[in-house]
């Protein structure tokens, strides 16, 4: 990671040598407004570019943990075996062409006083303005027996692309008439029908190769999105195949003991032979280290600006933000890192930032050709996100095949056009 840090700064100065020979852009980079950011997924990366774009100006250096990202979108469909994992994986390359400076090292200190970012190897960057999209992370010690030994062999595949090729192969090794425990967490979590399409595809795996096996879903929620719309699914694809259990039949996921793969919850106890455990979820850690996170973990935002209500000159995007009625989705995210880099602009220059409206559409694969979905758009009202324009839309139950076909076509074009803005 050193040389990485290093080899960026080799190419700042080369920047700075080839400005004093070309003087407009470049130079007003190095000599502009500094901005950081922090998390280089679907927020981070697309206000950072989008920052660049605004305003030439401002110097964006966007700091990321790993070298290449995996997006979570479509990652079911990678574990059912449709898409390769590379499907799913993106590189910096097209965002340090954009003229944003790129650092591969984890942020492991903010001093909001200071106004510096420390990275794990000790260097420092400074800022004027900090944008943080560190996505989620699990809460620590939510479940028992649930700790990184554990979450090897009952992989959460939520944040994490290890994990997500880990629970592919352990469902390709899975005899026939074998049993995939999903637990799906208490809200609010990432994308709340994920865990519903995460069981969709598992059982779309199995009915094509070992059909005498099932799928249980212990569910800490009473209910969940679009549910009518994903049992009527079941029914007619994979019945018999999933089993949903709610909260009041004993959902809630208590323990697990990762040894024997069995999950207890309060009324039972489950013998998995491949469990995926998605644990309760918070804020990123960063959003701790820059102290915006509030008591509930999550961090409070201004709906204009996405500034912290907790530390000036610090904006909050994506996953980790309250957002109202909006989502945890990456469709929402990129809509915010937008709304976001355009209130940093208009803030730089001493303008006041525009209201905006913002919007998220998310698809849910329930087999290759079968897709629902839920859009909507949301403005800010009494300082936080609503519902705009007549509500969200979600798609309509009793329709033909080919409408929920035209939906699965929609949910690939979607991924590639979102991931071609965004790291293409
Ligand atoms: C199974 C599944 C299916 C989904 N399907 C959809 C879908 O169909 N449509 C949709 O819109 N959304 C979907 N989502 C949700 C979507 O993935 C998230 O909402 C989106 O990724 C949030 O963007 P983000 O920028 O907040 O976080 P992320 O995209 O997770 O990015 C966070 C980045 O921050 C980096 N980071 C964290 N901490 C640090 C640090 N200290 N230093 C440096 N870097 C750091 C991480 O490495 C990561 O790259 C799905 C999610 C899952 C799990």
């Amino acid at each position: 990671m050193t040389g990485q840090v290093r080899a960026t700064r080799r190419r700042f100065l080369t920047s700075a040598i080839a400005a004093a020979a070309f003087p407009a852009p470049l130079v007003a980079q190095a000599a502009g407004p500094r901005v950081v950011v922090i998390g280089g997924g679907f927020g981070g990366a697309s206000c950072a570019r989008a920052l660049r774009k605004t305003d030439p100006r401002i110097a964006v250096t966007l700091v990321e943990a790993n070298p290449t990202f995996t997006a979570m979108p479509q990652s079911s469909a990678a574990i059912a075996g449709l898409f390769e994992l590379k499907h799913q994986q993106f590189g910096y390359g097209r965002i340090r062409d954009s003229g944003v400076t790129v650092v591969i090292s984890a942020a492991k200190a903010v001093d909001s006083e200071k106004r510096k970012v420390t990275l794990a190897d000790g260097a420092s960057l400074a800022y004027d303005r900090l944008v943080l999209s560190p996505g989620i992370d699990f809460r620590p010690g939510a479940i028992p027996g649930y700790d990184s030994k554990a979450a090897a062999i009952m992989p959460a595949a939520w944040n994490n692309g290890e994990e997500v090729a880990l629970l592919r192969r352990q469902l390709e090794a899975m005899d026939d008439g074998g049993t995939v425990v999903i637990t799906s967490p208490v809200n609010p979590a990432r994308c709340p029908p994920a865990p519903y399409e995460r069981a969709s595809m598992i059982a779309f795996y199995l009915k094509t190769t070992k059909p005498r096996s099932k799928v249980i879903v212990l569910d800490s929620k009473e209910g969940f999105t679009m549910q009518k719309l994903f049992e009527a699914a079941w029914k007619e694809l994979y019945p018999g195949m999933i089993e949903w259990v709610g909260l009041s039949n004993g959902g809630a996921l208590s323990s697990v003991d990762a040894g024997t793969k069995t999950l207890l919850t309060d009324f039972d106890r489950y013998q998995a032979d491949v469990a995926n455990v998605i644990p309760p979820q918070k804020a990123g850690h960063a959003a701790d280290l820059a102290g915006v996170a509030d008591r509930t973990g999550w961090c409070p935002v201004d709906p204009v600006t996405f500034e912290s209500r907790l530390q000036k000159n610090i904006h909050v995007i994506g996953d980790a933000a309250i957002a109202g009625a909006m989502p945890r989705s990456a469709s929402a995210a990129h809509s915010q890192a937008a709304i976001c880099a355009a209130a940093i602009v208009a803030m730089l220059a001493g303008k006041a930032p525009e209201r905006p409206a913002l919007t998220s559409s998310c698809y849910s694969l329930i087999a290759p050709d079968y897709a629902i979905s839920q859009r909507g758009t949301y403005r800010p009202v009494d300082d936080q996100y609503a519902e705009a324009d007549g509500g969200g839309i979600v798609s309509p139950p009793n329709v033909s095949r080919a409408a929920r076909g035209v939906e699965s076509g929609q949910a690939g074009e979607w991924f590639r056009a979102i991931t071609g803005v965004v790291f293409g």
